[in-house]
């Protein structure tokens, strides 16, 4: 039976993450300093507290500084504003980041929206989500750029293409949707009351499952040799899967029909890391009327 070509997320992002050193060395020679994210971490979730400790390791490896801010789960929704409102005054800060999600006593949309859309390292805030519809200069998220950057890995010219996105999330789904549509494909957003789902992506020459559903997509659901690419991070405490992470595709059975694939790990988590270098790199450039660098 015919593999799928694996599609290298980490080998990919380390090139991207040597790139980020490049512009960040030659940055710093220009403004004098280190461009700098801050992130905010609140509370103590563990997969959290594990991304925010990825990020601030990125950061160095590249040579970026980093502020990691922490607060207590309990910090008041104005707390937090008035602690991004000090980010958004710093000038020392050029990216602003907030880990999510939120404990549910804050309004995610109204400290989303805090942020000042020039530090918006994420893109998550509306106005920065509102030029990446209107394709207008935007920063665009971390994890769906990474996934096109995966998939312009396999196709040099996505025109004409159907591409299926399972999930419709603010983070992943629908900007990855806006992302697909700017580069002409032809795009279908699934999401859980959707019917029919298998069908509409053996349609699909490219398939990206952002779901959290361990294992959802099965070889039965892929077109032969299409592009698959797997956002999912799904823990798991099944002894037969080894007990650690898993996608939201079964790997085994859809490696043996698609054409490409992304593997979980070592597939798009690397990606959203190295991407998120990048977008504290344009924002830094972009703060001080510099021109975008080419990554
Ligand atoms: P989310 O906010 O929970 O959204 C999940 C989406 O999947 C929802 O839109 C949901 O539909 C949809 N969905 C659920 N079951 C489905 C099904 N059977 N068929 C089709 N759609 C279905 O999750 P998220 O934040 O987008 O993250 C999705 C996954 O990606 C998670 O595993 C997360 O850990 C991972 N992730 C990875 C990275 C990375 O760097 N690799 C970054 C971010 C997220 P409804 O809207 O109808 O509920």
């Amino acid at each position: 039976m015919a593999q799928a070509t694996i599609i290298d997320g980490a080998a990919i992002a380390a090139g991207l993450r040597r790139r980020a050193a490049e512009v960040a060395a030659k940055l710093a020679g220009e403004i004098g300093t280190a461009p700098a994210l801050a992130t905010i971490l609140v509370g103590e979730d563990r997969a959290s507290q594990v991304y925010i400790g990825a990020k601030g390791r990125a950061c160095a490896g590249a040579g970026l500084a980093s502020f990691d801010i922490r607060l207590p789960a309990d910090v008041s929704e104005g707390g937090l504003v008035a602690e991004i409102e000090k980010l958004n005054r710093d000038d020392c800060v050029d990216g602003i980041l907030v880990q999510l999600p939120l404990p549910r006593h804050i309004n995610a949309h109204r400290i989303i929206s805090g942020i000042d859309p020039a530090k918006d390292v994420d893109g998550f805030h509306p106005v920065n989500v509102g030029r990446l519809w209107s394709g207008l200069p935007t920063i665009v998220p971390c994890t769906p750029q990474g996934c096109l950057r995966l998939l312009r890995t396999v196709h040099d010219d996505l025109t004409g293409l159907g591409a299926v996105v399972l999930g419709r999330s603010n983070i992943v789904g629908k900007p990855l949707a806006a992302l697909l549509v700017a580069a002409d494909c032809t795009v279908t957003i699934a999401h859980s009351k959707t019917p029919d789902t298998p069908e509409i992506c053996r349609r699909s020459d490219i398939l990206i499952a952002a779901t959290g559903r361990p294992g959802l997509v099965k070889a039965g659901w892929v077109r032969p040799g299409a592009t698959v690419i797997d956002v999912g991070i799904n823990a798991t405490t099944d002894p037969a899967r080894g007990g650690r992470v898993v996608g939201d595709v079964d790997f085994t059975s859809v490696s043996t029909v698609a054409g490409a694939i992304s593997p979980v790990p070592g597939g798009v988590g690397p990606m959203t890391i190295a991407c998120l270098l990048l977008n504290t790199l344009l924002v830094a450039c972009r703060r001080r009327g510099l021109a975008d660098p080419t990554f």
